[in-house]
């Protein structure tokens, strides 16, 4: 087995670590280093429907992923305007082949990593590495994850029109709720044309049968050919929730994505979130400072385990939480709410809208439960 020797080391070439090679192979100062992906997959290719929502014009690197644009959510078919924000889908395989455009990813399948005193080993199916730094973003939970949002979606064209492009809809509540919190998610790419993805909020994960039932319930139906299928089970969970802003000195193995806790618990958003954490590394790395971590502020992680706790208790309330928030509250500040940028005033005009007795019985219970 070969050793081969690099400076920094990216394990997993998905959402966290290609952030992270691209932000680094745009500075400079990492033109003297040797930076290597492993990753497992040799072909990844369109896998996910990446959303995302900015107030700004997306950045340079963003703007050259962008496969849709929306400006409206349409909750219960009432058009509700998202401005300044807009929602944009991201595509995978621009993604993947940005990536292989600045790092080619070596592939293998990473089996143990270690930390010395001079660094970092890795051993994988084919060669051994060895690192000054190591990233990973493999998902090696050390916990228990016991709730999960799972989906199943397809992306449908129909002979008829039936879509309106003009507005997506972010959580439909047609469909039953089967003792969890589930719902439609739609993304109309034109009239004839549009993911279609059934996603639950529940201890016991979505199956193929299940969704594949709700779908051609809500489809009722309707004639239609499938050009995609994704799926996926996204940790909703605070244990991986980070408490402290930055790693220690001597901390060689990073983590990253996911597995570093960059996943919104209550809605799964993720890839933001991995590109400001690639951002602030790199930062961190040519200005020689502590490395970050993902981490957010005390009241929204609070915030979220109440939602968990009521979603995973009181499953029945979810529908009416999700619904009332959507259909009451400004949509701008409900985006703003999720992105984590919300005042406490925001805040209050918001929790306004919700059922106050329920958060209140169950932040009371949070804080007890966690003494
Ligand atoms: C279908 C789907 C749709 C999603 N849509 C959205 C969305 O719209 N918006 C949003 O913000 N978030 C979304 N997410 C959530 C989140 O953005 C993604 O899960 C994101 O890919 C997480 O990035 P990551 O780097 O943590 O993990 P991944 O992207 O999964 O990357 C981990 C990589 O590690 C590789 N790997 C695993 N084990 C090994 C090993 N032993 N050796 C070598 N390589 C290995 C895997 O092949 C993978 O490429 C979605 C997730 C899924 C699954």
């Amino acid at each position: 087995m070969e050793l081969n020797r690099y400076d920094y080391i990216i394990l997993g070439g998905g959402g966290s670590g290609g952030w992270l090679a691209l932000a680094m192979k745009k500075q400079q100062f990492f033109e003297r280093y040797k930076i290597a992906i492993i990753e497992k997959d040799a072909s990844k290719a369109e896998d996910r429907t990446w959303c995302f929502w900015l107030k700004s014009e997306p950045d340079a690197m963003l703007a050259q992923l962008i496969a849709g644009t929306w400006k409206i959510n349409r909750h219960h078919n009432k058009e509700l305007r998202l401005e300044p924000y807009t929602y944009y889908q991201a595509s995978a395989v621009k993604f993947y082949e940005a990536i292989r455009n600045v790092c080619p990813p070596i592939v293998d399948t990473i089996k143990t990593i270690s930390q010395h005193e001079d660094g970092v080993t890795i051993i994988g199916e084919n060669n051994q590495y060895h690192a000054q730094y190591v990233f990973t973003s493999l998902p090696s939970l050390p916990i228990q994850v016991d709730f999960l949002q799972s989906f199943y979606g397809w992306r449908i064209r129909t002979q008829q029109p039936y879509f309106s492009p003009s507005g997506i809809d972010l959580m439909n509540f047609s469909i039953p709720q089967s003792g969890c919190t589930q719902f439609i998610y739609i993304l109309p790419y034109s009239s004839t044309e549009a993911l279609v993805e059934v996603t639950r909020f529940a201890e016991r994960p979505i199956d193929e049968k299940e969704a594949l039932q709700l779908r051609d319930a809500y489809l009722n139906n309707l004639q239609y050919s499938i050009t995609y299928e994704e799926s996926g089970a996204i940790p909703m969970t605070a244990a991986l929730d980070v408490t402290k802003r930055f790693h220690g000195e001597n901390e060689r193995i990073i983590p990253i994505g996911t597995a570093a806790g960059a996943t919104k618990p209550t809605t799964g958003y993720t890839f933001l979130k991995m590109k400001k954490h690639a951002e602030d590394i790199v930062a961190a790395l040519t200005q020689k400072t502590p490395i970050p971590k993902p981490y957010r502020k005390y009241r929204f992680r609070l915030y979220d385990r109440i939602l968990l706790r009521i979603l995973r208790e009181t499953s029945h309330y979810g529908k009416e939480i999700f619904d009332r928030l959507l259909s009451k509250a400004p949509q701008a500040l409900v985006l703003k709410f999720l992105d984590e940028q919300t005042t406490l005033f925001d805040e209050a005009k918001l929790f306004a809208t919700l059922p106050k007795r329920l958060f209140l019985k169950n932040l009371w219970l949070e804080l007890k439960w966690k003494k």
